[in-house]
């Protein structure tokens, strides 16, 4: 065992989980991204890294969604995670678990720690978990305690409106939904109404938890460096002194946690208390252990480097070297540096080493990506067009820091960045390089000459830098200076132009000396890269026949004498087109609805077909089979008066009413700039008869018809409404 393995740390590392009720966002690839660089940093470093993530399922507003898709909670958070994998494999994010909420282990820890905070002896001062009888809002029309997320109103610290009943997603403040002016329920829009409930607090006022959590959140980690940010230690602070009471005063220090709901809920029961279940908040991040303990049981970590025989779950947890460490978002530190630290440390467990905050992320200074809203840019789209996902972990990186701040997509902005630093100087030395040595020495490299030895140690140099910027994840940092160091390899290029030494004579070993540099500084770029862009990386791996690079092989050569691999080229540049349909907006103006623009689009013979081919998820038959297309035939036509996108279509699909009458579909259709409406009567086409009806200015719309336009439609106008073979008749199923 080398003295680097001896050293080697322990780490446990976790991403917020996200909420089961819907896809990842933006929002969420940010935060597996940043979490992913800094994991495969550590991996490079020789450490052990158990990297888990799990969906996060309970709660009301899952009950409700499952109760609308029709499915059981169990049956819809299932359908969610498997969805999970095409954008953690697309953006090669490198969990090593992933688990859920709703799993046994994680019943059984959040029930186990329950009942060691609610059991905690006289002699550690007595029970931290006490139930009070309060009032809570009621919804009297749909006869239920109305869940936080369907109570809205306006936030009392600072009067944001339209704000949920647990957190306020502008200012962070966690609240009772009680607290809330002007309160409304979501379910129904009634006033709620307050009613008694027995709930169960977790007592964070306790003085042995505002002791425990000040030094917690204002001390040093167990490697002696400050726990929080210095921006989020100071937020925290604030909240020990000041609080909002739910009737508006303020009082002094941390507030009880209110940690139960009743039934209805989908969630953990509570111990000893039947019709009572967790706040979903409760046990949402006991979920991190559960997918750890779910990860030991399988087997667990692969390579493990200590006691890799006798570790249990119970033992690496309770180990004093096992480092704990969260990735969140702005909106969840109150969870995660006061109810989480005091849960696990009152339990007799140990709290997290540190919880890395990072900002929100906005596109095209749009607006925020947060856990509950917004999406802007597909991650899904992003992939289906064939963008690199590389492309976007760079973008990100270059543009993260340490500090809990915003940052801002920029599709111009990622282009540049992208084409200019990751293609034109970084590629690039590779790609200038390789041809010469493949042509002209077998691929084999040369003697570095005292001329190029000063770049590849300039750069080698930069190792312990460049551990420093990763471990303190200031990745922004890290790229700009490894864009430095590429600068400095394309100076030497130039100064030197091996497209000139090969067609000098005499010039050979010149060349050769000129081409080695490159290779082996580009071998170090991409090291420092690497956690960065993995599969690049994999790809110069392979290209430069060396085993897969940890940080160390910066401070060595390949040599003279090694025998590189024909070069491949390793990454496109991105292409405007691509951005372009990453962020066109489907036109929604009134013609929207009905011109199913969004259903079909026709593939430009002149338009790559990467750009505008696969834009959809893939979808099962069953899903195509919810929609019922028919033959219809189009019986009148006629232009619709104050509009001049709409054309009003009465469409025959074989339909009788209840007296058996021949029964006709009346639907507007935004093809007017393409078809007058004699183009069309008598002729036959496919509608979408399923399409709930739409109620617009003109008339009630009942279906939709089907046309085809171009991707840019500006570029290339036209609309095309499809139009069957010859006897296909009306009321016949497309299928
Ligand atoms: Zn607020």
């Amino acid at each position: 065992m080398t003295a680097n393995q001896m050293a080697s740390r322990q780490l446990f590392v976790t991403t917020a989980l996200p909420y089961a009720n819907g896809k990842f966002h933006i929002g969420h690839i940010m935060e597996y991204i940043q979490a992913d660089i800094w994991v495969r940093f550590q991996r490079m470093q020789g450490n052990e890294v158990n990297f888990v993530g799990a969906d996060d399922t309970h709660g009301a507003p899952i009950m409700i969604a499952a109760e609308k898709a029709g499915k059981t909670p169990q049956q819809f958070v299932a359908d969610i995670a498997a969805g999970r994998k095409q954008y953690l494999d697309g953006f090669h994010i490198s969990f090593d678990n992933w688990h859920s909420t709703d799993a046994p282990e994680n019943h059984e820890l959040a029930r186990q720690i329950y009942k060691d905070l609610r059991d905690l002896p006289a002699e550690k001062g007595g029970s931290l978990i006490e139930t009070k009888t309060i009032e809570q809002f009621f919804d009297p029309e749909k006869n239920m305690f109305l869940p936080d997320r369907y109570i809205k109103g306006e936030c009392p610290k600072c009067h944001t409106k339209d704000q949920y009943g647990d957190n306020c997603e502008n200012c962070g403040a966690v609240y009772a939904p009680t607290d809330l002016i002007n309160p409304f329920s979501t379910l129904s829009g009634a006033r709620p109404e307050l009613k008694n409930s027995e709930h169960f607090f977790f007592k964070l006022s306790d003085p042995r938890c505002v002791k425990y959590l000040e030094d917690w959140t204002q001390g040093v980690d167990e490697n002696g460096k400050p726990r929080l940010q210095p921006e989020v230690a100071n937020k925290v602070k604030e909240w020990f002194s000041v609080r909002t009471n739910p009737d508006g005063t303020t009082s002094e220090g941390l507030g009880d946690w209110d940690i139960s709901r009743d039934a209805p809920y989908f969630g953990i029961e509570i111990p000893d208390a039947p019709g009572k279940y967790f706040y979903v908040w409760l046990d949402a991040p006991v979920g991190y252990l559960a997918s750890l303990k779910n990860w030991f049981d399988k087997g667990g970590p692969k390579n493990r480097k200590i006691n890799p025989d006798t570790r249990s779950f119970d033992e690496y947890m309770a180990a004093a070297d096992t480092e704990q460490y969260h990735f969140i978002g702005k909106d969840i530190v109150t969870f995660h540096t006061l109810f989480w630290p005091a849960m696990l440390h009152f339990s007799g467990r140990k709290a997290p080493t540190n919880v890395f905050v990072h900002g929100f992320l906005t596109v095209n200074n749009g607006e925020k990506m947060s856990k509950s809203r917004g999406t802007g840019l597909d991650p899904l789209k992003y992939l289906s067009l064939g963008m690199n996902p590389e492309w976007l972990r760079y973008y990100l990186a270059a543009k993260l820091s340490a500090r809990n701040e915003d940052i801002d997509f920029n599709a111009d902005d990622f282009m540049a960045r992208v084409n200019s630093d990751l293609i034109g100087k970084f590629v690039n030395i590779a790609s200038r390089a390789a041809g010469f040595l493949a042509k002209k020495f077998d691929n084999k490299l040369g003697v570095i000459s005292e001329d190029g030895q000063p770049v590849i140690n300039l750069i080698s140099s930069q190792k312990d830098n460049m551990q420093l910027l990763y471990e303190n994840r200031d990745f922004g940092r890290a790229m700009r200076e490894t864009m430095l160091m590429a600068d400095v390899v394309n100076a030497y290029v130039d100064a030197n132009k091996p497209w000139e030494l090969t067609k000098k004579e005499g010039m050979e070993a010149r060349l050769h000396d000129v081409c080695t540099v490159c290779i082996e500084a580009f071998r170090l770029l991409t090291i420092y890269l690497k956690p960065v862009l993995p599969q690049l990386a994999a790809g110069v791996e392979q290209f430069l026949k060396t085993t897969p690079f940890t940080i160390q092989d910066a401070a060595a050569q390949l040599g003279a004498g090694h025998v590189i691999g024909d070069y491949v080229h390793l990454m496109q540049r991105v292409d405007v087109k691509q951005l372009d349909a990453l962020f066109e907006v489907p036109n929604m103006p009134e013609a929207s609805a009905l011109t199913a623009q969004a259903a079909i689009k026709s593939v430009a013979k002149n338009t790559p077909k990467a750009v505008d081919d696969a834009r959809s998820e893939i979808i099962t038959i069953d899903d195509f089979a919810k929609i019922d297309l028919r033959i219809a035939k189009i019986v009148n036509c006629e232009a619709v008066e104050g509009s001049t996108k709409l054309l009003r279509l009465t469409l025959d699909v074989g339909e009788v009413d209840d007296a058996g009458q021949p029964k006709t579909r009346n639907v507007f259709s935004g093809i007017a700039s393409s078809y007058a409406p004699v183009d069309l009567i008598g002729k036959h086409t496919v509608m979408v008869a399923n399409l709930a009806p739409r109620k617009m200015k003109f008339g009630m719309s009942e279906g939709m018809v089907l046309a085809a336009s171009a991707a840019d439609e500006k570029a290339q106008p036209g609309i095309y409404v499809l139009e069957p073979m010859a006897g296909a008749l009306p009321g016949m199923r497309v299928k």
